[in-house]
C-alpha cells in the first residue's frame, strides 16, 4: 500500500491514522482512479456501444477495489490504521442515473463486458440531479433533487464535444467518462454526455422546474415528469441529445481506426437498450448521407449496426412520439423517419407493423425492429410472449431477428461486494472459481445434506439480518426484530408488480392476529420502492403501506408478532443492505407483465427463497431450483393474456362473492386507517381495486395467501429451509450477467 500511503501524504501531509474519513475517501478516490488508468482499457477493431438512457451504477469505490483485486489489502491497511473501509464508503454519494431494473441491467452489463475482456463502451447522459430522492412526510412520498456530482468524483472531463442541432438552435455537448473496472481484467468506459450550461438554480419546489428552458434543464433530471406535453418534449430533447452525440462519437472513433463508413458495421455494433435511444437509427442515416453516402446504403449500414432490446410489454411503456413533437424538436429527422416508414409500408402494408400509424404517431419499437438486425427479449417467457402475441406480426416477417437473452446480474456487486461473509464461506467450500465461472456454484450441492454447512448458512443469514436491522433503524427509525422472518419486496412501485397484493396479505394477517391467531415466528414485511412522481395510484399504494406501518407499530396486540417497514429512498445502496438479509423474496407481478426482473436473481443468489408468480425470469428460477425450492402461485400467463383478450376479468365479482377478500379490501377504508391516513388517497385505491384492478390482484389473492402461509410454515423447519437456501445459491450461476453478455456476444455482437 506504498502508493496509497504516498497519495495520502501528498494530499494531506499526514499519515493514514490521522486523516478523517472524508480525507481518506478523497485519497482512495485518487488512488483508485489512478489504478484504473494504469490497468489500461479494452480495445479492438469492432466495439459494442451499449446505449442507454440509464446506468444505475451504484457507489463505485468498493466495487472498483474488488474488481481491481485490491479490496482486501486496502481494507486491511485501513484497519491497521484504525480506520474502516465500510465507514469511508458511506461518504460516497450514489450516482442516481437510473430508475430501476433497466438501468441496473446496463450497469451489470458494463461490469461483465469489462470482465470478459470485450471491447465495449456505455453511452448515456450525465443527469446532474438524476432520479429524485424520495422522502416520506405524512405517510406520502415527496420528491427532492438528488445532487450526486461532487467536485471530485468518478467523472473525468474528456474535452470531447459535439454540436447537436435542434429546431432553431444548436447545443454544444461535453463528454465525461467514468471508468468501469473489469474483474481481474482491463477497464472500459462509460461515456456520459452533458451540456456546460445546465443550471441547477432553475429548480424550484421539490423537483419542479421550467420544462421549456431546454438550454438550462436538458441534463438536470432523469425522466422528468412526462405527464404533460412539455415534459414529453423534454424527453425527446434528451433522447436526441444522447443519440446524436453517440452517433457522432461512434463515426469519429471508427474513422480514426481507418473505417471508410461503407464498412462501418465491421467497427461498431450498437445495442439499443429499450426504445429511448431509437432515434439513433435515423440519426446515423442523417450523418451518413451528410457524409456522402446514398440513402439506401445508409439504411443498410444503420441496419447492420443496430440491435434492439425490448424490456416491456406494457402498452403504455412502448414509446410512441407524435410526429408534430418531432417536428418541433428535431425537424431534420422527420423526412428521414417518413421515408423509413414509406419504404416499409410499401413492403408490409398491414397496419400492425407500421412505423407511423394513422394518428401520425411514431412507434419507436417498430422502427427498431424493421431497421435493426436483432430484437431480443430479456427472459424466456418474455421472448415467447413477444413472438406469439405482442410482436407476433413482426415475428412472422422477421423470425430470424428474434432471440432471447435472459437478464443477469454481476456477482461482483451482488455477492462479493454486498455479502462478504457468504462469499468467504462459499470460497472456503468450493474455492474461488465461481467468481469468474458462476456455474461453479453448483458444487455447493454436494453440501446439501451437510448439517454443519446448513447451520453456517443460517448463521450467515442471521448476521446479515442483524446488519440490515441496523440499516433500517438508521434509515427509518423503526426497530425490527432480528429473529423475525424477513419478507422483502423491494423494487419500483408499479401496479403490475403488485405491492398492493402484499398489502392485502398484511391486512389479512393483521386481522388474523387481532383474532388471536399468532404466527409461530414473528414476521417483518419490508418494502423499498419509489413511485414515479405523476403515478397517482402507485403513490396511493405507498400511502397505504405507510399507514399500515404506523397502525401496526402502535397496536400492542399485533406489533410483537408482525411489523411493516418501508425503507425511504430505495436505491442500489439500500438494495445491497436488504438483499443479503432476506428470507422470503416477493416476486409477485401479474404473470406476463414482468419482462424478466433482476431483483429476483439478486435475492436468490443471497440465499432467499422466492415466493412468486410464473412470470419473467421466475419461470427459469423455478426450472433450475425445482418446485421444492420455490413457492409459486397465481394464474398462468396464458390465462392472464386470455383474460385481457376477452376482457372478462371483473374484480367486483370477486369482491362481492368472497367475504375474506371483501374484509381485507374494505379495511383500506376502515376507521382505523382513515384516522391515520388521507381519505382521498385511501378511497381512490379502494375504488381502483374494487372497480378496475387492471392487474388482477384479487384474482390471485387466495392462492397467494395459501402459498405464502405454506412458505412461512416451512420456514419453521430450519434445516429444511437452509437446504432450500443452499439450492437457490447453487443454482444462481445461470443468472450471472457474464453468461448473458457471452450470449449477446456470440449471437448478436460477434466481437
Ligand atoms: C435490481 C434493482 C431493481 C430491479 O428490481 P426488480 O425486482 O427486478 O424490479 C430496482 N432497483 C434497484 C435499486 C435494484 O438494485
Amino acid at each position: 500500500m506504498k502508493e496509497l500511503e504516498m497519495i495520502i501524504q501528498d494530499m494531506f501531509h499526514k499519515d493514514c491514522g490521522e486523516c478523517t474519513n472524508e480525507e481518506l475517501y478523497q485519497a482512495l478516490l485518487t488512488y483508485t482512479k489512478q489504478s484504473l488508468v494504469n490497468k489500461g482499457y479494452q480495445d479492438g477493431k469492432k466495439k459494442v456501444y451499449y446505449i442507454s438512457a440509464e446506468f444505475l451504477i451504484g457507489k463505485l469505490l468498493s466495487n472498483n477495489l474488488i474488481n481491481l483485486g485490491i479490496y482486501d489489502q486496502v481494507a486491511e491497511f485501513l484497519k491497521q490504521n484504525g480506520k474502516s473501509l465500510a465507514e469511508i464508503e458511506e461518504i460516497e454519494p450514489e450516482p442516481s442515473l437510473g430508475n430501476g431494473g433497466l438501468g441496473r441491467l446496463a450497469a451489470c452489463f458494463l461490469d461483465s463486458i469489462a470482465t470478459l475482456g470485450l471491447p465495449g463502451e456505455g453511452i448515456g447522459l450525465n443527469y446532474h440531479l438524476g432520479l429524485f430522492k424520495q422522502e416520506f412526510h405524512d405517510h406520502l412520498q415527496s420528491e427532492k433533487p438528488n445532487p450526486w456530482i461532487a467536485e471530485t468524483g468518478w467523472l473525468k472531463s474528456t474535452g470531447v464535444s459535439y454540436m447537436v442541432p435542434y429546431r432553431g438552435f444548436v447545443l454544444k455537448s461535453s463528454l465525461y467518462d467514468i471508468d468501469v473496472a473489469g474483474y481481474h481484467s482491463k477497464s472500459i468506459k462509460l461515456h456520459l454526455f452533458d451540456i456546460d450550461i445546465a443550471d441547477e438554480g432553475i429548480v424550484g419546489d421539490g423537483i419542479s422546474f421550467d420544462k421549456k428552458d431546454i438550454l438550462h434543464n436538458l441534463t438536470l433530471f432523469l425522466y422528468p415528469d412526462d405527464s404533460d406535453d412539455d415534459g414529453r418534449k423534454l424527453r425527446i430533447y434528451q433522447q436526441y441529445f444522447m443519440v446524436s452525440n453517440a452517433a457522432q462519437y461512434i463515426l469519429d472513433e471508427a474513422e480514426k481506426k481507418g473505417c471508410t463508413l461503407h464498412d462501418l458495421p465491421d467497427y461498431a455494433v450498437v445495442q439499443i437498450n429499450d426504445t429511448h435511444p431509437s432515434m439513433i437509427i435515423p440519426e446515423f442515416i442523417r450523418l451518413l448521407t451528410e457524409r456522402g453516402i446514398e440513402f439506401e446504403e445508409a439504411c443498410q449500414i444503420a441496419s447492420a449496426m443496430c440491435a434492439y432490446t425490448n424490456h416491456t410489454i406494457l402498452a403504455e411503456a412502448l414509446e410512441k412520439w407524435p410526429m408534430d413533437y418531432l417536428e418541433d424538436v428535431v425537424p431534420h429527422l422527420v423526412p428521414i423517419i417518413r421515408r423509413l416508414d414509406e419504404r416499409m409500408k410499401a413492403k408490409y402494408p398491414q397496419k400492425s407493423v407500421a412505423i407511423i400509424d394513422e394518428n401520425d404517431l411514431v412507434h419507436m419499437a417498430h422502427m427498431d425492429i424493421h431497421y435493426g438486425f436483432s430484437i431480443n427479449g430479456v427472459a424466456a417467457l418474455h421472448t415467447d410472449i413477444l413472438k406469439n402475441s405482442e410482436l407476433k406480426h413482426f415475428y412472422e416477417i422477421y423470425p430470424q431477428k428474434f432471440n432471447n437473452k435472459t437478464n443477469g446480474i454481476t456477482f461482483r456487486r451482488w455477492l462479493m461486494h454486498c455479502n462478504h461473509e457468504l462469499t468467504e464461506f462459499i470460497t472456503s467450500l468450493i474455492g474461488d472459481g465461481f467468481k469468474t465461472d458462476a456455474f461453479a456454484l453448483e458444487k455447493l450441492l454436494e453440501y446439501k445434506d451437510d448439517s454443519e454447512v446448513l447451520k453456517r448458512l443460517l448463521a450467515i443469514k442471521a448476521d446479515a439480518k442483524k446488519a440490515c436491522k441496523e440499516f433500517i433503524l438508521h434509515n427509518t427509525g423503526v426497530e425490527i426484530d432480528e429473529n423475525s422472518i424477513y419478507d422483502i419486496q423491494s423494487k419500483r412501485l408499479h401496479e403490475y408488480k403488485r405491492q398492493q397484493l402484499n398489502a392485502l396479505y398484511i391486512i389479512r394477517k393483521y386481522l388474523e392476529i387481532k383474532n388471536g391467531h399468532k404466527p409461530t415466528t414473528p414476521l417483518t414485511f419490508i418494502f423499498g420502492a419509489k413511485a414515479a412522481p405523476a403515478y397517482v395510484i402507485a403513490k396511493d399504494i405507498i400511502h397505504l403501506l405507510l399507514c399500515l406501518q404506523e397502525l401496526i407499530e402502535n397496536d400492542p396486540d399485533v406489533s410483537p408478532y408482525m411489523k411493516v417497514v418501508m425503507v425511504e429512498n430505495y436505491n442500489v445502496t439500500a438494495a445491497e443492505k436488504l438483499i443479503p438479509a432476506c428470507d422470503l423474496s416477493e416476486q409477485i407481478s401479474l404473470a406476463s407483465k414482468e419482462a424478466s426482473g433482476t431483483g429476483n436473481m439478486k435475492f436468490m443468489l443471497n440465499g432467499a427463497v422466492t415466493l412468486g408468480t410464473l412470470d419473467g425470469a421466475n419461470v427459469e428460477i423455478g426450472d433450475l431450483v425445482g418446485k421444492d425450492n420455490i413457492y409459486i402461485f397465481g394464474e398462468s400467463s396464458e390465462k392472464v393474456i386470455e383474460h385481457y383478450e376477452k376482457a372478462d376479468y371483473c374484480s367486483k365479482e370477486i369482491y362481492e362473492s368472497d367475504e375474506d377478500i371483501r374484509q381485507c379490501v374494505d379495511f383500506i377504508v376502515s376507521p382505523q386507517l382513515l384516522s391515520i391516513g388521507q381519505e382521498e388517497n385511501l378511497r381512490r385505491l379502494y375504488s381502483e381495486l374494487v372497480n378496475k384492478d387492471w392487474f388482477m390482484t384479487l384474482l390471485d389473492f387466495q392462492d397467494y395467501v395459501k402459498v405464502k402461509d405454506l412458505a412461512l410454515a416451512d420456514y419453521e423447519n430450519r434445516q429444511e429451509w437452509a437446504k432450500k437456501m443452499l439450492v437457490n445459491i447453487a443454482k444462481a450461476g445461470y443468472f450471472s450477467s457474464d453468461r448473458t453478455i457471452r450470449q449477446y456476444n456470440e449471437d448478436i455482437w460477434h466481437l
